[in-house]
């Protein structure tokens, strides 16, 4: 079985390979996200399918291009279209007269037959004891690769010499991707976290702070939103993500679901999301509009929605989100991506709203001088 999996930032081409490599599969990544798997995306898949659809259709027929004879995709229900991608892919794919398995891993649940369906076939033939050490070392290496992704956000808008952050961050991340030992991933985030903190920063710079939330995989990989954080960071702003695969891991495998009795009860960004947009309304659309309450609440300065063209929740939580804003006093700007956006056009965006929020900023700043005096 020659296995492949969808890009997503650099958790997909890390961590998910460490995983499959790990248990006996040959794994054969697509290449990075370019122009060509944008156009051959677009070429195959119907107009109105949003984005990622086109994206990872692009994936799909480059991995296989190099070889690859078994795709690996997650499915997915409820109100968002995202359940019946992996069969539209697949039936797009065969019309073009590719040979392949395609394996989808639904959500499970509570279905302990599919969950254990999705243990036997990732296994490979392997024992138990291979599963879970594997699961664990792709486990240790999507937390480092958060964290220091994370910590990278904080130091970049503070460096002197512009790039070193993401040197450093490269440097790590290549790092990780070359071990397969849990200590030692620990040892290189520790590291990586030590260089971070001798880059040279510059001095009493008050920033800008800003929460990223919105779709999955737009928010997730650089290459679709046009490297935003980078972007956003040499702009002297800090990010901060709202979007993160770790809670999405945790609940698909979660085994609360055997408790008696177990009924899921809401997390803080449902229950902040709650007066505006009390149920979910599928992808992230109920947790864009909670994080962006909550990014209110604790002192940020404004927010950034990126949404896929025709993304159904994310359009709800753009329209929920004005009230937000209105009510909250909270600038949001939302920022829709799909095959035209251009960068000269994203750059005028970015660049006016952080204006506007440095504005909002020192005017906040007279008015508490105004008060003090
Ligand atoms: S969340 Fe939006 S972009 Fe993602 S699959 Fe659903 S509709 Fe498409």
């Amino acid at each position: 079985m020659k296995v492949t999996i969808p890009n997503l930032g650099n958790l997909a081409s890390i961590a998910g390979k460490s995983l499959l490599s790990n248990l006996g599969h040959e794994v054969i990544l697509p290449p990075s996200n370019t122009k060509r798997t944008l156009d051959l995306g677009v070429r195959y898949a119907p107009e109105y399918c949003c984005l990622p659809l086109k994206i990872v259709l692009g994936n799909f027929i480059e991995a296989l291009e190099k070889g690859a004879d078994t795709i690996i995709m997650v499915g997915g229900w409820g109100p968002c279209r995202f359940g019946y991608y992996a069969e539209i892919q697949r039936m797009i794919l065969k019309s073009l007269g590719y040979k392949f398995e395609m394996i989808v891993l639904e959500v499970p649940r509570g279905n302990l037959i599919r969950i254990l369906r999705y243990v036997n076939l990732l296994r490979n033939k392997q024992s138990l004891s291979s599963l879970i050490n594997a699961g664990e070392i792709a486990w240790s290496k999507v937390v480092a690769i958060e964290e220091l992704e994370k910590e990278a956000l904080r130091i970049r808008p503070r460096e002197n010499i512009k790039g070193e952050t993401s040197r450093i961050l490269k440097k790590g991340l290549s790092l990780i991707d070359n071990t397969n030992s849990i200590g030692e991933i620990e040892r290189i985030k520790q590291q990586i976290i030590d260089d971070f903190n001798k880059i040279k920063v510059k001095k009493n710079k008050e920033l800008i702070k800003v929460k990223l939330v919105g779709e999955f995989y737009v928010a997730l990989e650089p290459f679709v939103n046009h490297n935003i954080e980078e972007k956003l960071g040499y702009l002297g702003v800090e990010v901060e993500r709202g979007v993160s695969i770790k809670p999405w891991i945790t609940s698909v495998f979660s085994l609360n679901f055997l408790k008696v009795g177990y009924q899921k009860e809401k997390n803080p960004i449902e229950k902040a999301a709650n007066p505006y947009l009390p149920q979910s309304v599928g992808g992230e659309g109920q947790p864009t509009v909670g994080n962006v309450v909550l990014a209110s609440e604790k002192g940020f300065d404004g927010a950034i929605q990126v949404v896929p063209f025709t993304c159904m929740p994310e359009i709800v939580a753009e329209t929920v989100n004005k009230k937000v804003s209105e009510d909250l006093d909270f600038p949001v700007l939302t920022l829709i991506f799909d095959e035209q956006t251009g960068e000269e056009g994203l750059n005028t965006r970015l660049e006016a709203f952080i204006d506007l929020l440095k504005s909002k900023k020192y005017d906040r700043h007279l008015t508490a001088r105004r008060l003090a005096s």
